[in-house]
């Protein structure tokens, strides 16, 4: 990770080359900064610049033998630690290692929502377990290898517990020689007084407006119109814009899956219907499941376009467009039955349903729905 990749931040950038050049390394920092502020790659390009054998003034060079491990997190004196969802076959970080590094590498700006989701895991819980503390004392008796310093990150350090945040306790009292820990956490609430009191505090703030724009025009490709709007909403949190930017592309994709599944199912026509399903079925069930939601909220709106108060109608665009044509075909004979088989089929496709089968039912269902007559 190097710091030029890092969106604004400026002010903490200089702060921590700074230290590295005066030599003054605290061997315990605290990265403290809200989600999506950069923290943990702000953590990651300090310990990379400290490790590159060819600093540059401003930042790592980014192709030394050190810098080219960091790029792929594999370098030998770089550790991490991480909440995982503990069960059996898992206990610590290092169990899920190499999903960690696929999706660090993919965003780094991952927060604790996108991690579990990467796990699979969104309704478990996050911990760093007591067996966290002697996979610690293990990996910092291996010999350094290639660097000065052996790195130890702990992100969202917060979500140790208890016994595991004594055990750390007790290694930062006695720190072992030539050793860095780098804590990453968003609040410092649930972190044990002691362990603050024993780390040098690095506070990160949110990311200025400014530079979140640039970054959304830049790197997303948005308008700035959208880049403005998107940063408005994120709140100084990138990690957010990229949520609201994937809602955006999910949600258009949705529609667009939405209106052939009710062209295909008006007439029925086997083609159209199929070639739908294989569409449907290539996607991932997180993607599956978010289109029949999605359905149900075209359902809903439609309603409401029929039946209530049309201010309360809050679309706009092409979906607006979409839903002022569709609505005329929900109607009291089959809106019940419509949003009872979109419900029972986000049931039946958390209970893993094959989904070829389950999208081919509903198109029959929506063919029959779509064709009831309107009550008179
Ligand atoms: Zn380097």
């Amino acid at each position: 990770m190097l710091f030029k990749d890092i969106i604004g931040q400026q002010g903490v950038k200089e702060r921590l080359i700074r230290s590295i050049r005066e030599g003054r390394i605290s061997h315990a920092q605290l990265f403290l900064g809200p989600a999506g502020s950069g923290s943990l790659a702000l953590a990651l390009a300090y310990a990379q610049y400290i490790s590159c054998k060819n600093k540059e003034e401003h930042d790592s060079c980014g192709h030394c033998s050190s810098c080219i491990k960091y790029n792929k997190l594999i370098h030998p004196d770089l550790h991490f630690v991480y909440p995982v969802a503990l069960s059996k076959a898992v206990r610590v970080s290092t169990d899920v290692a190499a999903d960690w590094r696929e999706a660090f590498l993919g965003n780094p700006y991952i927060t604790l929502f996108n991690w579990f989701e990467h796990l699979d895991a969104e309704n478990k819980q996050a911990v760093i377990g007591v067996d966290e503390s002697a996979e610690i004392l293990r990996k910092l008796s291996l010999t350094t290898y290639e660097s000065e310093f052996k790195i130890m990150i702990i992100w969202q350090a917060d979500k140790m517990n208890l016994q595991a945040a004594n055990k750390l306790l007790k290694i930062l009292e006695e720190p072992p020689d030539k050793t860095l820990f780098l804590l990453v956490c968003e609040s410092e609430d649930q972190l044990l007084r002691t362990i603050l009191s024993r780390t040098q505090l690095i506070k990160i703030p949110k990311i200025q407006d400014a530079e979140l724009i640039k970054a959304l025009t830049e790197r997303n490709g948005l308008s700035p119109q959208e880049a403005e709007s998107t940063a408005h909403l994120a709140d100084g949190s990138y990690a957010e814009a990229l949520m609201l930017i994937n809602e955006n592309e999910n949600a258009a994709q949705n529609l667009l899956s939405f209106q052939k599944l009710m062209r295909a199912s008006l007439k029925f026509d086997p083609k159209t219907v199929m070639s739908w399903i294989d569409e449907m079925s290539a996607m991932g069930r997180e993607r599956q499941k978010n289109f029949i939601k999605y359905g149900l909220h075209i359902m809903r709106e439609s309603l409401m376009l029929n039946y209530a108060d049309q201010s309360l109608v809050k679309l706009g665009g092409i979906e607006e467009e979409f839903v002022t044509k569709f609505s005329p075909f929900i109607h009291a004979n089959n809106a019940e039955r419509f949003i009872d088989e979109l419900n029972k089929a986000y049931q039946h496709m958390e209970r893993n349903a094959n989904p070829k089968i389950l999208f081919m039912d509903l198109a029959i269902k929506f063919n029959e729905l779509l064709n009831l007559p309107k009550p008179i």
